[in-house]
C-alpha cells in the first residue's frame, strides 16, 4: 500500500464542479487582478477569523515581510522568534535589516519558550514572531503578558494553523498582526501560491494594502512610500473562496486522525518509542502536519520509505545554525532542544481523507519497526 505524505486528490473530486465553475466565472470577468473575487474571499475571511482586517497578498513569505515592514521594523532593531520552523518566518526579519534573535523551544509542544523569550528582550526588540508549529497554538498567553507593557508586538506566524483555536479564537487573529499562507499544501491551499495578512488595528492594516501596492492607498499613482507588489490573484481568491467554508471541518477531521494515530499507537504499546507533540491548553488545532518524536528517526523514515509509506524531516536544521546567519555567532549546543528536536522528528501521512486503513497501515510499519529492533534494546 501506498500512502502519500499529503493527498489532495480526494478534496479536489469533492469540489471540482466548485472549482472549475469558480475559475470560469474570473475568466468569463477577464478580471485577474484584484476586483470582486479578492475582495470577497478578504471579507470572507476576516468574518471566520475574527479578525477586523485582513489583506490578502502574493505568499505567507511576503505576509511577514508586509507585517514587519508595517510596523516600520528594520536595521537596528531586534525580533525574537522561535529557531524550529520553515525558514521564512526569520527569513522576513533578515530581508528588512533587523536582527532575527533566536530563543529555544518547549520539547513536547516544539513552540517557543516564553521564559527564554522573556530573557532575551532588550530595548532593541520591537516584535515576536511565534510560529503556531505544525498547526498548534503557541502559549499566547505568556507571550501577551511579556509584550503588553513593554510596546513589543506580536506577528503571529499562522501559516501552518488556519483553522485552531486558543480559548476560542481563530489563530492569525489574536496578536497584533497575523499571517497566513495559501501554498497549495497548507491547511486552505491555492493553485499556486497565496497568502493574508490580519491587522487588529485599521491604520496598520492600511499600511499593509498600501504596502503591497507599491505604496499607492487609496489613491493609485500617488505614493506616499515605497511599497512592493504583492497581490493575491482572482483566480486564486476564487479557488480559495470555493475551499474556505470547508476549512473547519477540514481540521476537525485532521484533528480526527491524530487521535486515531495516538490511540493505535497505544493499543501497541509504543507511547514511549513514538511522542506525539502536546497540545497548548485551551488550544484545538487544526493540525498541519503531525509530527513525532522518535530517536531512531533517520533509521524508522528511511524503513518507512521502503514500504511506500510518506513521511518527512520538519525541520533537519534549526535556523540558528543555517549558513546565511553564521553572522549572528551562534554556536552548536546555544539552544539545545531545538536541535535535539531537528534530530528526531518525523511527519507522518496527514490530511482529511486519510482513511483508517492507511493509518492501521503506517502505524502496521512503525510497529514492524521497533519489533526488529527489540533483541538490541
Ligand atoms: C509555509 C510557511 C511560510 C511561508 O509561506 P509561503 O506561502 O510558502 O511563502 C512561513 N512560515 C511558516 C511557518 C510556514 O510554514
Amino acid at each position: 500500500m501506498n500512502i502519500p505524505l499529503l493527498d489532495l486528490s480526494d478534496q479536489y473530486e469533492a469540489l471540482a464542479n466548485d472549482l472549475e465553475a469558480a475559475l470560469a466565472r474570473v475568466v468569463q470577468s477577464q478580471r485577474f487582478i484584484g476586483g470582486p473575487e479578492v475582495a470577497a474571499f478578504e471579507s470572507e475571511t476576516a468574518a471566520m477569523l475574527g479578525s477586523p482586517n485582513a489583506i490578502a497578498c502574493a505568499s505567507g513569505t511576503d505576509a511577514l515581510l508586509l507585517a514587519l515592514w508595517a510596523l516600520g521594523i528594520g536595521e537596528g532593531d531586534e525580533v525574537i522568534t522561535t529557531p524550529f520552523t520553515f525558514f521564512a518566518t526569520a527569513g522576513a526579519i533578515a530581508r528588512l535589516g533587523a536582527t532575527p534573535v533566536f530563543v529555544d523551544i518547549i520539547p513536547d509542544s516544539f513552540q517557543i519558550d516564553p521564559e527564554a523569550v522573556e530573557a532575551a528582550i532588550t530595548t532593541r526588540t520591537r516584535a515576536i514572531i511565534p510560529v503556531h508549529l505544525f498547526g498548534v497554538a503557541c502559549d499566547l498567553d505568556a507571550l501577551s503578558r511579556l509584550t503588553e507593557t513593554r510596546g513589543i508586538a506580536i506577528i503571529e506566524d499562522a501559516a501552518q494553523s488556519m483553522g485552531s483555536t486558543l480559548h476560542g479564537r481563530q489563530t492569525g487573529s489574536i496578536g497584533d498582526l497575523g499571517c497566513f499562507s495559501f501554498f497549495p499544501s497548507k491547511n486552505l491551499g491555492a493553485w499556486g501560491d497565496g497568502g493574508l495578512v490580519t491587522a487588529r488595528d485599521s491604520a496598520v492594516a492600511d499600511t499593509v494594502r498600501s504596502l503591497r501596492s507599491h505604496g499607492a492607498f487609496p489613491t493609485k499613482y500617488f505614493h506616499d512610500r515605497v511599497g512592493t507588489n504583492s497581490r493575491l490573484d482572482a483566480l486564486q481568491a476564487a479557488i480559495l473562496r470555493v475551499k474556505l467554508p470547508h476549512l473547519l471541518d477540514w481540521g476537525a477531521a485532521r484533528r480526527q486522525r491524530v487521535a486515531r494515530y495516538q490511540e493505535l499507537i497505544q493499543e501497541r504499546g509504543l507511547e514511549n518509542h513514538v511522542r506525539f507533540q502536546s497540545v497548548t491548553e485551551g488550544c484545538v488545532p487544526a493540525f498541519h502536519q503531525c509530527v513525532v518524536r522518535v530517536p531512531q528517526r533517520d533509521a524508522l523514515g528511511q524503513f518507512l520509505t521502503e514500504a511506500g509509506i510518506g513521511n518527512a524531516v520538519y525541520y533537519p536544521r534549526p535556523l540558528h545554525l543555517q549558513e546565511c546567519f553564521a553572522h549572528l555567532g551562534y554556536r552548536v549546543g546555544q539552544l539545545p532542544v531545538a536541535e535535539q528536536a531537528c534530530d528526531e522528528v518525523l511527519a507522518l501521512p496527514i490530511f482529511p481523507e486519510l482513511r483508517d486503513d492507511q493509518q492501521q497501515a503506517v502505524i502496521d510499519r512503525i510497529a514492524a519497526f521497533f519489533d526488529a529492533q527489540a533483541p538490541t534494546s
